[in-house]
């Protein structure tokens, strides 16, 4: 049962040390209630007030964490239900399913090109994180070959696939000293699946026909020993999983329900079509390790894309460092094109200017990781800061014609950057990237 505000207030030192950040261990523990802090930032409650607090300040959606081979996938810990009050934490893990009536080959075929597979978006690498092993075929010596053929071409965590204990048991035996997730615990073999996952401190997801039978089965099974649990809520169509995951995690954060705080799995690939809209609905609503059966790159790379957006926190920005960046080997005649360090705003130009094959010097200035306009309105992107940034960064000392381009977006500058800059030329450039290219062809190449 959750404690309120009050009663954890009662709890803590009550000195108002402020040592935890807040001005009053009163404020302390109305965050405490709320969720919104950790326990551990109080340096000074008593072991005994410790205990206590433990239910209360437990996350309300507990951390589930596979491991293998340095490779680790988190899920759980979300405190919100909506990106937009803070933020998502631990993006859902994407796993590739692979069957154990495929042929060895076939496997490896399958494994290794996901694998290797790589997007990279706004200079981040998005990858898979693991593979999940099914055993469609009830042989454990089959499925104990598949799962040992995916661990040979790949070192990502896995989720192992059966029902039937004595064939999991084989598969855990392929990967022995591994943290893998066995799928699945149902109402018919929990008691042997607790006990594998026990033995092999293996995360055990559950599934049953509705949320009331998924909480009986946690609390049963958690009694067994096992903490690390994760829920399939049912429903392989759009609404019955939108509904039943998402009445699972209100229960989690706005009622505490503890048999039901656990992270969710889905297999969009399940209802045998629009896996790639039933991926997306997961990743948003709220799943932590999401099953594919396509590896197709036209699958994965807008669902890495996706995903890397909604795990993003909305307060801030992904930047990039501000700098003079060389693009397509510049000479000291080359021109100097002047942008923000929003990272989509940086890659836009850069790529487009790369692709162009022009070479060009980019002064990417510091504007608080906010995009052109968005920076200039806020006052974060002015001729004062663009004139600071060329002499922080030694612009002059790298080129022989001083010319600028700014974006045509804010061509309002231009008058301004001249009197901070003088000697130098300011030239406004177009005011969207894919233009630059002819800009620089048609416009720079004549002055
Ligand atoms: S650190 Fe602990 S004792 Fe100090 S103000 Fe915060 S809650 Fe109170």
């Amino acid at each position: 049962m959750a404690l309120s505000g009050i009663q954890i207030y009662k709890l803590l030192p009550q000195t108002n040390c402020k040592d935890c950040g807040f001005p009053t261990c009163l404020a302390f523990a109305m965050k405490l209630a709320a969720k919104q802090v950790e326990l551990a930032a109080c340096p000074h409650v008593t072991a005994a007030a410790k205990a206590q607090l433990a239910e209360s300040s437990a996350p309300p959606i507990r951390l589930v964490t596979l491991k293998a081979n340095g490779n680790s996938v988190k899920a759980g810990n979300e405190t919100v239900l909506f990106r937009h009050e803070k933020t998502f934490f631990n993006k859902p893990g994407l796993f590739i399913r692979i069957k154990d009536d495929l042929s060895l080959d076939d496997i490896k075929a399958k494994v290794a090109p996901a694998e290797a597979f790589k997007v990279n978006y706004v200079g981040i690498d998005l990858t898979v994180d693991g593979f999940a092993v099914e055993s469609v075929t009830g042989d454990p010596g089959a499925f104990s070959r598949a799962v040992s053929t995916v661990r040979e071409t790949t070192h990502r965590p896995l989720i192992l696939i059966s029902r039937d204990p004595a064939v999991m048991s084989a598969g855990l035996q392929a990967v022995d000293g591994e943290n893998p997730l066995l799928y699945a615990a149902d109402a018919t073999n929990w008691e042997a699946m607790a006990a594998l996952a026990k033995q092999h401190q293996a995360a055990l997801a559950v599934t049953a026909d509705s949320l009331e039978a998924s909480a009986d089965l946690t609390e049963k099974i958690k009694a067994k020993g096992v903490e690390d649990l994760v829920l399939d809520p049912g429903g392989r169509d759009f609404a019955t999983r939108l509904i039943r995951s998402t009445q699972i995690r209100r229960l989690a954060l706005k009622k505490n329900f503890r048999p039901l705080g656990y992270p969710l799995i889905a297999f969009p690939g399940d209802a045998g079509e629009n896996e790639s809209m039933l991926a997306v609905q997961a990743i948003a609503k709220y799943a932590g390790f999401v099953v594919l059966d396509s590896a197709d790159p036209e699958l994965l790379y807008p669902l890495l894309v996706i995903r890397q957006n909604i795990y993003t926190d909305p307060q801030k920005p992904i930047q990039v460092q501000p700098g003079l960046y060389e693009i397509n080997n510049p000479k000291p005649t080359d021109p100097v094109l002047v942008t923000t360090n929003f990272s989509i705003t940086y890659f836009s130009v850069a790529n487009e200017v790369e692709s162009s094959g022009l070479p060009a010097w980019l002064l990417v200035a510091d504007a608080e990781g906010m995009s052109v306009l968005t920076a200039w309105a806020a006052g974060k992107f002015d001729a004062e800061r663009i004139a600071k940034d060329v002499k922080a960064f030694g612009v002059a000392d790298k080129i022989s014609n001083k010319r600028l381009v700014l974006p045509g977006h804010v061509a309002v500058l231009s008058g301004e950057l001249e009197e901070e800059l003088p000697g130098w030329e300011i030239r406004v450039g177009p005011r969207e990237a894919v233009d630059l290219p002819r800009f620089m062809k048609e416009v720079l190449a004549n002055v």
